[in-house]
């Protein structure tokens, strides 16, 4: 069983983007909404923030009360498009229900979606066309290509259908000519299913879900969840029961997550060749 280090992956790819990065005009903007006062949004705004400057990026944390006027959030988000020296914009989920989810994600300008959460990016990314992709879902993939893992051909079942993971990784790899299934907590059959993946990708939010009854022999599992209990993070796998039974897997922590926060900048960088391309002199 070989270990998809996700953190050895990201120190390689962070050179070769800050390599990218240093040869740029100006440096890049990333700004990062947050809207009430979640634990588990804090430590994920607090390592984008560290990614950000590692690399160069002017961070810009704007944190609202919950209670904030939906115009204000609206205003706001409409001021950063209007900004030429910000690349990149991420509402950091979750909002409170008391706010539009739909109307403030659908504000950010395509070209800033560092998270492709708006309906513009979903839909080109449905029809294969060039654009911003979720950091975990492109994550995903660019751990397995530093693992020389071809996916063209392979059966992949995803088991969950979140719009930042489940949903976009189906779309990237079908795209990539990946077979995919893709499961959720209505799926009567999932053993069945599986079982006959030769790539496992769960993100469920289920702590140690994923046993090795589900597992088919030698699949590649990738545990895309974090689950904070007594005993620290723990994934969506059972790391113990699986790991005989696998060729690959990612450990947690220290798999898919790295992956991710490295993806933001280099998500960032794209929103600036993206946007350039289409206005060619910002
Ligand atoms: P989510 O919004 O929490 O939704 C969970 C998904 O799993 C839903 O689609 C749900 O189905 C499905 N599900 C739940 N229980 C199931 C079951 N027993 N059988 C089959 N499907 C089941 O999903 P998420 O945002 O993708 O988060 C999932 C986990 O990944 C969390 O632990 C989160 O912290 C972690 N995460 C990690 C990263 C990272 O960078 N490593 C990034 C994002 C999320 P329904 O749609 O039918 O409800």
């Amino acid at each position: 069983m070989v270990l998809l280090d996700g953190r050895e992956a990201k120190a390689k790819l962070v050179e070769e983007l800050k390599n990218k990065i240093s040869k740029l005009d100006r440096r890049l903007g990333l700004s990062v909404i947050q809207i009430g006062d979640d634990l588990a949004s804090n430590v994920y705004v607090r390592s984008k923030e560290r990614m950000a400057k590692e690399l160069g990026l002017n961070f810009n944390h704007i944190k609202f009360d919950e209670n904030v006027d939906e115009n204000e959030v609206l205003s706001l988000v409409n001021d950063l498009n209007n900004n030429d020296l910000v690349d990149g914009i991420i509402i950091q989920k979750p909002l409170p229900s008391n706010l539009n989810y739909e109307k403030i994600i659908n504000a950010i300008s395509p070209y800033k979606d560092i998270d492709g959460l708006t309906d513009i990016s979903i839909g080109k990314l449905a029809h294969g066309n060039d654009c911003l992709v979720s950091c975990t879902a492109i994550g995903i993939l660019d751990l397995l290509n530093f693992y020389n893992i071809d996916i063209s051909l392979k059966n992949v079942v995803i088991v969950g259908r979140s719009d930042l993971v489940g949903r976009p990784l189906f779309l990237l790899l079908t795209n990539k000519d990946a077979t995919v299934t893709l499961c959720h907590s209505k799926t009567s059959n999932l053993k069945e299913i599986t079982r006959k993946a030769d790539i496992l990708i769960i993100s469920a939010g289920v702590p140690k879900f994923i046993n090795k009854d589900l597992v088919k022999d030698g699949a590649i599992v990738i545990d895309v969840g974090i689950n904070r209990g007594i005993d620290g993070l723990v994934g969506d796998v059972d790391f113990d029961s699986v790991k005989d039974k696998v060729s690959y897997i990612t450990p947690v922590p220290g798999g898919v997550g790295p992956m991710t926060v490295y993806e933001v900048v280099n998500n960032v960088y794209k929103a600036y060749t993206l946007k350039k391309e289409k206005f060619n002199d910002r």
